[in-house]
């Protein structure tokens, strides 16, 4: 199942110009199976996913957030309460918290805008259980870095997304999982077996030459 764990609306995220109506029709689009929207640091209640939910029943819609840690990023998945996940906690805190709570933790694209990513993992403690390896706000050279941390921290999950904070780019990345996914409980079990694999989806580069999409594949 394809899913994009990382997507931002309008309705609780101030930099995004997506409509959640507009979301589900785009992912559909997308190709997708299933998206998990995560807002920063807020966490859609079920009464807003099952508004959505009525609208697209093909699509598996999820909620977890983008908290907005001390070192950076974190996504948090299977998260039961998010009044207990601070806008600048240290990371060590953050993921001991959120793995309580029952939940996983996956650092949002690592070193983007220059963050220390392995001091911040190892001065905070931080238990992470996996890394963002691609999406439309990693570029070649953050993604080559991730498939280095991969190779020296061969526990953490990876998960390719989108961070799409408009229609447009809603599934630019995704994550397959082989195994299937309709709950938040699915998916929290899914990334600790590190079950997915994360793909550049073909349909949503846009104007990029063939080479480059080879390359992107690559
Ligand atoms: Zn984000």
């Amino acid at each position: 199942m394809k899913f994009d764990l990382h997507l931002h609306t309008a309705w609780h995220s101030p930099d995004a110009t997506t409509d959640p109506w507009e979301l589900v029709q785009a992912a559909i689009q997308a190709g997708l199976d299933g998206i998990v929207i995560t807002e920063h640091d807020y966490l859609w209640t079920d009464g807003e996913l099952n508004q959505l939910r009525a609208a697209a029943p093909e699509l598996v819609i999820l909620a977890g957030v983008e908290v907005t840690g001390k070192g950076g990023d974190v996504l948090c998945y299977g998260v039961a309460n998010p009044l207990a996940l601070p806008r600048g906690m240290e990371w060590g805190a953050l993921t001991r918290e959120v793995h309580q709570q029952g939940g996983v933790c996956i650092a949002a694209h690592p070193y983007r805008w220059g963050q220390p990513f392995e001091k911040v993992l190892h001065e905070q403690a931080a238990e992470l259980d996996g890394i963002e390896v691609m999406s439309k706000n990693m570029d070649d050279e953050l993604r080559r870095q991730a498939q280095e941390l991969l190779r020296k921290y061969p526990h953490f999950a990876q998960l390719g997304n989108s961070d799409s904070h408009e229609p447009e780019t809603v599934g630019y990345c995704y994550t397959e999982f082989t195994c299937e996914i309709r709950t938040i409980h699915d998916l929290v079990a899914a990334i600790r077996q590190r079950q997915g694999v994360a793909c550049q989806n073909p349909a949503r580069i846009g104007r990029k030459s063939h080479s480059s999409i080879t390359k992107l594949l690559g």
